[in-house]
């Protein structure tokens, strides 16, 4: 018989309860390991931070490495727990802690993070600053990948930065991202149309989807369980909350470009020099597409294009100053 499953057996036959506290566990079966946990525990920050249970379970699945009860329970795997490597267990325990929202944000928030993206996402970063290296490549990688495309190069921090608004608006920061960052770029000014964005963002639906299928369902408020694949439609998230994801556009744009590419579409407008207003210029930032930027960066917007009409005003003069003749018939 395989020894793990000996093991196993010698669990059930000890202990009529399946959860035992951690250190419980390693003195009755590992003494030896238990300067690895701590280690592991001061290493990873869990030391102090967490209020809950920290348990093995001897009822868990062996392909699973640990879980937290999404109320005040983290348990790990006994069987990796007793064999594992110090970042095999370290990994596992970063993910739980992630989902019961140990670790605090730059404003010393803690945020329980739900998707499993998100929480792996994370956990990789984390391993990767305290360790160097994973310790498990988990069930979730497909979709770690899926997103990494996306946010290339982005570290622990920033992703946290993002994810830490709250779970409502996490879904508008997540898709912000992915689909904002693809089109906040001057060389196509034309997708920076919403219904550009829009298209975009339907083409990625599937994928978006299939990474946050928990925020999907609990912001619409659908009846889905934990562990149901999204239920939210595009046309469903774009009558519901384009909003918030325009409102995040308008704003990374005012962050991020310092203004050029407004100006660069300002410039691409059809208005003509006798008609350089203000209420001229924004009739036709709605009629191109760009009235988000209009209804949700108004002052910054308007700053923008009075900066734009000075300046076409003073390169009129500046060419009238050295062509006369033409504007002398
Ligand atoms: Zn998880």
């Amino acid at each position: 018989m395989n020894p793990e499953i000996l093991t196993l057996n010698r669990f059930e036959q000890v202990s009529l309860n399946p959860e035992i506290e951690i250190f419980d566990f390693l003195s009755a079966y590992a003494p030896q390991r238990i300067n690895l946990l701590n280690n592991i525990l001061n290493k990873t920050g869990f030391k102090g931070h967490f209020d809950g249970d920290l348990i093995v379970d001897l009822k868990m699945a062996s392909n699973a490495g640990g879980y937290f009860d999404m109320e005040d329970t983290i348990a790990i795997n006994p069987l990796i727990l007793l064999t594992g490597t110090e970042e095999e267990i370290a990994h596992i325990l970063i993910h739980e802690s992630h989902h019961a929202g140990i670790y605090p944000n730059k404003n010393g928030k803690k945020i329980k993070i739900i998707e499993e993206v998100l929480t792996e996402t994370l956990t990789i970063a984390m391993m990767k600053q305290i360790y160097g290296e994973v310790g498990i490549v988990s069930g979730y990688q497909d979709i770690v990948d899926i997103l990494s495309a996306y946010v290339p190069g982005l570290t622990y921090l920033q992703i946290y930065e993002k994810i830490s608004n709250g779970d409502e608006n996490t879904l508008d920061n997540m898709i912000e991202l992915i689909v904002g960052k693809s089109v906040l770029d001057s060389k196509n000014i034309i997708q920076l149309q919403w219904e550009s964005i829009e298209a975009i963002l339907k083409s990625q639906w599937k994928k978006i989807s299939c990474m946050f299928p928990r925020i999907m369902n609990s912001t619409f408020n659908t009846n889905a369980g934990l562990h149901d694949e999204s239920k939210v439609s595009f046309e469903e998230y774009i009558s519901n909350k384009a909003q918030g994801l325009q409102k995040k556009i308008a704003a990374r744009f005012k962050e991020s470009q310092n203004s050029h590419l407004l100006q660069e579409i300002l410039s691409n407008l059809n208005v003509k020099n006798q008609d350089l207003t203000i209420d001229n210029i924004i009739k036709e930032l709605y009629a191109k597409g760009y009235g988000y930027l209009v209804n949700y960066e108004l002052k910054y917007t308007l700053l923008e294009i009075e900066r734009y009409i000075q300046n076409k005003k003073k390169l009129e003069s500046i060419h009238l100053a050295l062509n006369p003749q033409i504007y002398s018939n």
